[in-house]
């Protein structure tokens, strides 16, 4: 009793002393144009200063991932296997082979609706100045996608093409892998409440401190954002493709950045997928399978998949659930 009734004195000075602002427990947030994007944390810190540093940090770790894995970085490690790897065998480092190794794993998995050789024909598009390869040009480079030319040497850590012209592009994944590592750097930082975003992938750490999370999935076919469809999670990755966000439209077809790898040319049929499981790189991934597979394959193949679920909307207005997931009253976002 002594000792406590001696503390509060000066404990209490001592918040007189300190900047107020330092101390104070709160929500903080930032969001910045990255990756072709916008990567966006939202966390809740005891301090204002290690917040703020914890915010920086995933920042900075998502711009370290761009260096490494962006093809419109010529200096990237992605680009030097772009340039080289029909060559010879070319040395990456440990982060990259692995992705690589996840990726093709998923291409196995899909049946070769996910596949980073995509861009053979992905490289031809540029959407802002509304660019798209001729039928000549898809079908050439059609013949450059497959997952199988790409060979990862285990023992050497290299990367090789088995044919020229091949080219690899992780788009379809690094976001969900630069979520999951923002949350990781979060966690070890001793952050329990958080959402790191980046485009359409994101991975919730804990819940809204005693409430989930509302990931909203945007209409879409309404430009203003809005929400189609609200999902409650906490302590999950969601990921979502969709054909409205780089794209545009020619004589009534949408050309947009999803390439159906069978074809060469973009996904119809679906507007958008969501995935939402465990871990970001898988749904991230699987997101953009499930739009290349359509509702019926891609809700089989999520359907396999216990720790995944998947919402999907159709090119009517449709929504449609995978099994494990309670279907609302509603079912169509028009
Ligand atoms: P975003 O989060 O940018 O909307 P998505 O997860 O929807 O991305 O994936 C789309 C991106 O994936 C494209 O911009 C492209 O880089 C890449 N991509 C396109 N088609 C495929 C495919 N069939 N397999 C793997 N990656 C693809
Ligand atoms: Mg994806």
């Amino acid at each position: 009793m002594k000792h406590n009734s001696g503390l509060a004195p000066t404990l209490a000075a001592l918040l007189l002393v300190l900047p107020g602002s330092t101390l104070l427990a709160d929500w903080i947030g930032d969001a910045r144009p990255m990756m072709g994007t916008e990567v966006s944390v939202y966390l809740w810190s005891d301090d204002a200063e290690a917040g703020q540093q914890a915010l920086d940090d995933v920042f900075a770790e998502a711009a370290r991932i761009d260096r490494l894995m962006s093809t419109y970085k010529d200096d990237s490690e992605i680009s030097k296997i772009n340039h080289l790897a029909a060559t010879s065998p070319v040395m990456v480092g440990e982060e990259l082979f692995q992705l690589v190794r996840r990726s093709l794993d998923i291409s196995v998995l899909t049946l070769g609706a996910f596949d980073i050789t995509y861009d053979s024909v992905g490289q031809h598009y540029d959407f802002r100045s509304r660019q798209r390869p001729d039928p000549d040009t898809v079908e050439a480079e059609r013949e450059n996608i497959d997952y199988r030319f790409v060979r990862l040497d285990n023992a050497a850590g290299s990367v090789a093409f088995l044919k020229q012209g091949v080219r690899i592009n992780l788009g379809g994944i690094a976001k969900g892998y630069v979520v999951e590592r923002g949350v990781d750097i979060l966690r070890h930082r001793g952050i329990g409440n958080a959402i790191v975003t980046a485009g359409g992938d994101s991975r919730l750490l804990g819940d809204r401190r005693g409430r989930p999370w509302m990931v909203g999935i945007r209409d879409p076919r309404k430009d203003g954002g809005e929400v189609a469809i609200s999902v409650p999670l906490a302590d999950e990755a969601i990921s979502t493709s969709g054909d409205y966000e780089r794209y545009f439209d020619e004589d009534g077809v949408r050309y947009h950045h999803i390439i159906k790898p069978s074809t060469g040319i973009p996904a119809s049929g679906v507007h958008s997928a969501t995935v939402f499981g465990p871990d970001a790189v898988i749904t991230d991934a699987l997101s953009t399978s499930v739009f290349v597979l359509g509702v019926d394959e891609g809700l089989r193949l999520i359907g396999t998949l216990p720790d995944y679920e998947s919402i999907v909307i159709d090119a009517e207005g449709h929504v449609y659930y995978s099994d494990g997931l309670q279907r609302p009253a509603a079912d169509n976002v028009q």
